[in-house]
């Protein structure tokens, strides 16, 4: 190994082409569910919809499910149904998915960001309460890369303030914090079923809570403002403002198909991410995810950080970042970066008028949302990769040992990058 010379410089990849396979596997059961759907008569919100609402809740251990076409949609129900309005606050992370702080725009509430903790990427509970304010009605706790957020201090602050919370549990399916799963802390939470989620149905979610009220509230918001599913009586009444944001019955039926698989996946990612993290344990400069006691990750994401300091590197952070991350491409290992700017600077929130004459802004008080007040967001933005396939079924351990070998070869070869000219 110490000889072989590094894939970016015309040596060999340590991972061969084609060693990585692609997500989701398929088989039979995908194909047989999706085809008698298919071959049934209900189409729109149809009995595997409502065979995936029951599955999925019981699957999480929540009273009530409703199916989406998206975790967007979900997390709009959940803003709009834990009552918050225009000019209400709700708080943020820092670094997170656009719609975890857009969804809040869509019911003319106003993200009001906290800094994340570097170690664990999540919200750091610590910055919360100096954010809230008299206008903060809710808490967006996002279980980022299927680590859970630190629920104790958010729940106690979210209690101290009165504060509802919505959990963003699109990426952590299957996550534990304290022995129980993401979807159960907080008034509701929205799961995300999009193609490179844990659970892929194409597209699609789920909105989950235990509270009655808070459901009936989501439905109409999922519904065009009626009290009833379309398996009911319908009266066609809009009794408010509702979006269309139903699934239907094929999307359903292979999400069904791949939740009968989903524990299976998960063990799968779990056994892969023991294999890499052993092979990872003390490489210089780089950090492999940091799993705090008490919680359990799904391992959605694998997002490791870099620090050049350790091989004498002065320069810019991302420029170190850019120069290993090509290196870790050329040897087949496909890391990535996956969220380049914080939330606070992207352009919806800096010009701060979404619906136009400065709407829903001018509902509020005065929010700064200038990236310098969220250091730790910006810091992670320059030097993390991740990656999510490699550690995903079909792909096995040996697929997590080749993946380890190729961070060993670039790392134990830094000194024959030209950081600065690859980093570029
Ligand atoms: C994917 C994702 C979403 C959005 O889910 P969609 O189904 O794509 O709408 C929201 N939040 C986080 C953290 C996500 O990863």
């Amino acid at each position: 190994m110490k000889d072989a010379k590094l894939a970016l410089l015309g040596g060999k990849p340590a991972v061969p082409d084609g060693a990585i396979r692609k997500w989701p596997p398929i088989d039979s059961s995908d194909e047989n569910r999706v085809l008698a759907s298919l071959r049934g008569e209900n189409h729109a919100y149809g009995p595997n919809c409502q065979a995936f609402e029951k599955e999925f809740a019981a699957w999480n251990g929540n009273r009530f499910a409703i199916t989406t076409n998206s975790g967007t949609a979900a997390l709009h129900m959940g803003v709009a149904a834990c009552g918050c309005g225009a000019g209400d606050e709700v708080i943020v992370p820092a670094y997170s998915w656009s719609s975890s702080a857009t969804c809040v725009l869509h019911h003319n509430a106003l993200p009001v960001f906290v800094d994340i903790d570097y170690d664990t990427m999540n919200i750091d509970p610590g910055k919360i309460e100096a954010a809230i304010s008299e206008r903060t009605k809710a808490i967006i706790a996002v279980h980022l890369h299927g680590l859970p957020a630190d629920m104790e201090p958010i729940l106690a602050s979210a209690r101290k303030y009165g504060l509802k919370v919505i959990e963003d549990c699109c990426q952590a399916h299957g996550a534990e914090y304290k022995g129980t799963r993401a979807g159960r802390f907080g008034e509701c939470g929205a799961f995300s079923f999009n193609q490179n989620k844990c659970l892929c149905s194409g597209e699609g979610g789920m909105f989950v809570t235990d509270d009655e009220e808070i459901l009936n509230r989501a439905r109409m918001v999922w519904s065009f403002g009626e009290t009833r599913t379309p398996a009911e009586d319908r009266d066609y009444h809009a009794y408010a403002l509702g979006w269309m944001y139903r699934n239907n019955d094929l999307t359903a039926a292979f999400g069904r198909a791949q939740l009968a698989k989903l524990d299976a996946y998960l063990e799968t990612a779990a056994c892969n991410a023991k294999v890499l993290m052993a092979g990872l344990r003390d490489i210089p400069g780089l950090q492999p995810p940091i799993v705090p006691e008490g919680h359990k990750t799904n391992w959605y994401n694998f997002t490791c950080h870099v620090d050049g300091t350790a091989y004498g590197y002065q320069g810019p952070p991302a420029r170190f970042r850019n120069a290993v991350m090509k290196a870790l491409q050329a040897e087949g290992v496909p890391v990535g970066i996956w969220q380049e700017f914080i939330l606070p600077e992207m352009t919806v929130f800096q010009a701060q008028n979404a619906y136009g004459h400065g709407s829903p802004w001018n509902y509020g008080r005065e929010l700064s949302y200038e990236p310098s007040l969220f250091p730790m967001a910006r810091k992670h933005c320059d030097t993390h990769f991740g990656m999510t396939v490699p550690l995903r079924a079909p792909n096995d351990e040996s697929v997590a040992k080749l993946v380890s070998t190729g961070f060993q070869k670039v790392f134990e070869r830094i000194g024959d990058l030209d950081i600065d000219a690859h980093g570029a």
